[in-house]
């Protein structure tokens, strides 16, 4: 599992995302003895910064993530990491980039091998690679060897169009194996274990399909607000910061045929699949399958929060959506007629993300229901975050001279059972890309199927607003009544989390 000996060259070594994620997970892989023998991690951005800069912000971010780490663990983490600044279209910024990283290789590495991180706002993701491929610092050996990649951070592009653009930039300038597209969702265990779930226990998957699932609900919902990403969220919305990505991309795992290998040509071919299933929109889906709504003044965990226009970097008459359900269906034969529905929002009643599949009933009931539609069905809850673990609703005799059934759930926590915190998504998917495996990233394909589910939506609510008009729901809610209006059309309800 060791990767080979490289630099990991970091641009925007100033944001946000660097000190939250990326080198907390670097850290670890250190820790866990993950990192390759030999390696640099070399931070760019337009602030001015030394070295030793660099690690003391890096230093604060570990201590902060890692409390009980040792002190010199740390030191000799940081004692592998360098900084540089300069303009990102400035290609003299780019010849000092590479002079630091060739010094770097003399002292760390030996070996060539660059691993580029953009964690990066997208507007600068074409500019930066232009000056990477202008510069040279893309060139890969023979047979990748010296191997150079390009990891980017979501969002790809704003719109179907504008993802296509830029996924024509990308490939004029790189060869598709170069290019690693995060969707971190995709690295968390509790993702990853759906299809373990699935195709590693044959009790499920005969019963995975129209005959024998009544409904599927994802559910990702946070209880933080925008927070500092105000100017961000307000541009992007909900549905282009949950859905395009990691909404679609978990519905694709729970939904897939099996992929015949776990390599990354063939898990990206049948997500891909699974998104050209699903069944375009129509005038009248648009308007009736979908809800989009924004959070008013409320109260989460007994505290008072404030309206979603009274936000930092916030229009106080926005009309950006910060919650979003929707129901759809997947033209296939597994999956004819299961309704699909889909929700997530910022300023929910809790923080739970989850995949509930509920079951049909069975046939007939024997133990004094009325009807066979009065029976509880069995329900699969896939919990992705907190409190990762599985939870299966069956129904038994409850004890005592009578036949009284109960319900009750056979469930596991990972943190229970495996007596370890769930391993961070970046950590897995930056040793993955220092070892070279695609399989937990997006393809182009990939990108593009999810943004032609998206697209009519965003054209929709942009050329008949009357036609889609923006709930309102109070913050600490589960979403606006129209949600569970959604739902009840069919007979269903969303199911809620219990409160812990
Ligand atoms: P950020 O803090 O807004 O930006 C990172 C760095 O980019 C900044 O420190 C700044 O560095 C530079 N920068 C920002 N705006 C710029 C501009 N207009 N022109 C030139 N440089 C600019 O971003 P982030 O939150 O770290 O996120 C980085 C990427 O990860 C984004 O694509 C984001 O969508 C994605 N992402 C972030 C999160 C998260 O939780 N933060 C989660 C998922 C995905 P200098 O001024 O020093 O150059």
């Amino acid at each position: 599992l060791k990767p080979d000996g490289c630099g990991i060259i970091i641009f925007g070594a100033s944001g946000d995302l660097v000190y939250r994620k990326l080198m907390p997970a670097l850290f670890n892989l250190y820790v866990r003895q993950l990192m390759p023998e030999k390696f640099y991690i070399l931070g760019f951005a337009r602030t001015e910064m030394s070295d030793d800069d660099f690690r003391e912000r890096a230093r604060k971010a570990l201590t902060d993530a890692h409390k009980n780490s040792e002190a010199h663990i740390i030191d000799s983490f940081l004692s592998h990491c360098r900084y540089t600044s300069g303009d990102y279209n400035n290609i003299e910024a780019y010849r000092q980039l590479q002079k630091k990283a060739s010094i770097c290789e003399c002292d760390y590495t030996k070996k060539e091998n660059k691993l580029f991180y953009l964690a990066l706002p997208p507007q600068l993701h074409s500019t930066v690679v232009s000056r990477l491929s202008q510069s040279g610092l893309t060139v890969e050996g023979d047979k990748g060897n010296p191997w150079a990649r390009v990891v980017f951070e979501k969002p790809f592009g704003h719109d179907l169009q504008s993802a296509l653009d830029l996924d024509n930039h990308l490939c004029s300038m790189l060869n598709p194996s170069q290019i690693f597209r995060i969707d971190h969702y995709l690295g968390k265990e509790t993702v990853q274990s759906i299809l373990m779930l699935r195709f590693a226990n044959i009790m499920f998957e005969p019963l995975w399909n129209e005959k024998f699932i009544d409904n599927i609900q994802i559910t990702v919902a946070e209880s933080v607000g925008v927070g500092h990403r105000g100017g961000y969220y307000e541009q992007a919305g909900c549905l282009r910061d949950m859905f395009q990505n990691h909404m679609l991309q978990m519905l694709s795992l729970v939904t897939m045929e099996p992929p015949t290998r776990f390599e990354a040509e063939y898990v990206q071919n049948e997500r891909v699949k699974l998104l050209k299933a699903i069944r375009p929109w129509s005038e009248r889906t648009l308007k009736d399958n979908i809800v989009r709504a924004q959070y008013t003044a409320g109260e989460i965990n007994h505290e008072a929060v404030q309206d979603y226009r009274q936000e930092a970097n916030i229009d106080p008459d926005s009309i950006t959506e910060s919650f979003v359900a929707m129901k759809l269906y997947i033209d296939n034969w597994r999956w004819q007629g299961v309704p699909i529905y889909l929700r997530s929002g910022k300023r929910m009643h809790m923080r739970e993300s989850e995949i509930a599949v509920t079951f049909k009933r069975v046939p007939y009931s024997l133990f004094g229901f009325e009807s066979q539609h009065e029976m509880p069905a069995n329900i699969l809850v896939m919990k992705i975050q907190p409190n990762e673990g599985v939870d299966l609703t069956i129904h038994t005799k409850q004890p005592g001279p009578k036949s009284c059934m109960a319900s009750l759930s056979l469930s596991f926590k990972y943190s229970e059972v495996f007596d370890v915190a769930p391993q961070d998504a970046y950590e897995r998917l930056l040793l993955d890309c220092m070892l070279g495996d695609r399989t937990l990233f997006l393809s182009s394909e990939g990108v593009e199927a999810a943004w032609t589910i998206i697209d009519p939506i965003l054209n929709f609510w942009r050329n008949y607003p009357e036609k889609s008009p923006l709930q309102t729901y109070k913050a600490g809610s589960w979403g606006p009544k129209a949600s569970d209006d959604l739902l009840l059309r069919n007979g269903h309800q969303w199911r809620n989390p219990p409160d812990e």
